[in-house]
C-alpha cells in the first residue's frame, strides 16, 4: 500500500484551539497556548506519524507500518495587520496556505460568524488549497443535535472536502481526523525520521517555552517587544545544554527582564528550564542572555534570521545524501 505524505496548515481566528489541536495531534507542547490571543508568533512543525491500525506490529518495517506522515504548521492568528511584524504574520499566512496540501480550518464551534471569519474563508478560496473544516469545541455543546445546522449552514459557504467536528482540548474526533488528513495527502516520501523530531524544532520550541514565561511575568509592552532565540542546544544522553538569548528594544525593557538583582532573569529561566527539561526528557543546563535590538520587529534581516523555515533549510542541507 502506498505512504501519503505532506504538509498541512492549521488556520483560524485567534482562540479558535490551533496550538491546542497541534499539541494534541502531535502529543506533545509544540506551542504555547495561552487564553490571551495572539501568543504564537511563528510557524511551528509538528510531525505525525499516522499507523495503519492500531495493531500494527512493531516489529514490521516502517513502509509496512504507517500509512503516512503529516507535517503541520501551526499559522500566526489571522488578523488585519497593523505593524511590519503583523504584515509578516499575515505574509507568512498566505504563504503557507499556498505552499502546503491541504488546509484546516479550524473554526469556535460556539462563536457566531463575523467579518474576520469571511476575511479568513476568502484566504482559504483564494488559495485554491483543499480544506478541511474542524468544528471546534464540541465538547461544550450540550446537546450534539446542535451540530447538524451547523454542519448545514457551513456547507454552504465553501466547499470543503470534510467538515469534522472535534474536541481539540478533550481528543475528541482526532483519529477520524488523522484518517481522512492521510487520505486527503498525496503520496509521497517520509520526509523525517519515525523517532525524531529533528533538534532544530526542539530547538526552536526551547525558544518558544522562554518566550512563554517572558509572557507570564512581564506586562504591556514588554510581551509585545520581546523575541527569543537559542543560540546553542547540544544534546547529550543525560543532558541537553541551552544557550539563549532574549531580544527586547529598549534598555528599560532589558531592565525590567533582569529585575533587580537579576532576580526577573532568575525566575523566567528556572520556569522555562523545567519547562524544557520536561519535553526534552533529561536535565537541562540553561543560560540565557538578554540583549537590546532596538527595532527588530521592523527588521526584516534580524526576523528572517528567526525563520524556522530557514532552520529547516539547514536540515535539509544537512541530510542531503551524497551524489
Ligand atoms: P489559538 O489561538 O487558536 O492557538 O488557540 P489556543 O489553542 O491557544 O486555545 C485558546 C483557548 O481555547 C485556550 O484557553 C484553550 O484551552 C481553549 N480550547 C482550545 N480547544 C478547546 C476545546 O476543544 N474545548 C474547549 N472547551 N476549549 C478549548
Ligand atoms: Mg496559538
Amino acid at each position: 500500500m502506498s505512504f501519503h505524505s505532506g504538509f498541512v496548515c492549521i488556520l483560524g481566528r485567534p482562540n479558535a484551539g490551533k496550538s491546542t489541536l497541534l499539541n494534541a495531534l502531535v502529543g506533545e507542547k509544540l506551542a504555547i497556548i495561552s487564553p490571551k490571543p495572539q501568543t504564537t508568533r511563528n510557524r511551528i512543525l509538528g510531525i505525525i506519524n499516522v499507523p495503519k491500525n492500531k495493531d500494527s506490529q512493531q516489529k514490521a518495517p516502517q513502509e509496512e507500518r504507517y500509512a503516512g506522515q503529516i507535517i503541520l504548521i501551526d499559522t500566526p492568528g489571522v488578523h488585519r495587520p497593523d505593524s511590519s511584524l503583523g504584515r509578516k504574520m499575515m505574509a507568512e499566512v498566505r504563504e503557507a496556505l499556498e505552499g502546503c496540501d491541504l488546509i484546516l480550518l479550524i473554526v469556535d464551534a460556539y462563536h457566531k460568524w463575523g467579518p474576520d471569519d469571511t476575511y479568513i474563508l476568502d484566504l482559504v478560496k483564494k488559495s485554491a488549497t483543499p480544506a478541511f473544516l474542524l468544528l471546534n469545541k464540541i465538547d461544550l455543546l450540550a446537546d450534539k443535535r446542535g451540530l447538524l445546522p451547523l454542519i448545514a449552514q457551513f456547507q454552504v459557504v465553501h466547499n470543503f472536502e470534510e467538515i469534522i467536528p472535534i474536541s481539540a482540548l478533550k481528543r475528541e474526533g482526532l483519529d477520524d481526523l488523522l484518517r481522512c488528513v492521510v487520505k486527503a495527502l498525496p503520496k509521497g516520501p517520509r520526509y523525517f525520521p519515525e523517532d525524531q523530531v529533528t533538534d532544530q524544532p526542539v530547538r526552536f520550541m526551547a525558544a518558544e517555552l522562554i518566550r512563554e514565561q517572558v509572557l507570564l511575568e512581564t506586562r504591556e509592552e514588554v510581551p509585545h517587544a520581546v523575541t527569543v532565540r537559542v543560540d546553542e542546544f547540544e544534546e547529550d544522553p543525560k543532558l541537553v545544554r541551552v544557550a539563549a538569548t532574549i531580544y527586547c528594544e529598549r534598555d528599560g525593557q532589558k531592565a525590567i527582564l533582569l529585575g533587580k538583582g537579576g532576580q526577573m532573569l532568575k525566575k523566567i529561566g528556572t520556569a522555562a528550564r523545567l519547562d524544557i527539561e520536561r519535553m526534552v526528557g533529561t536535565k537541562v543546563f540553561l543560560q540565557l542572555f538578554v540583549k537590546t535590538q532596538p527595532g527588530w520587529r521592523d527588521s526584516r534581516q534580524f526576523l528572517e534570521e528567526l525563520d524556522w523555515r530557514r532552520q529547516l533549510e539547514q536540515i535539509a542541507g544537512s541530510r542531503k545524501p551524497e551524489s
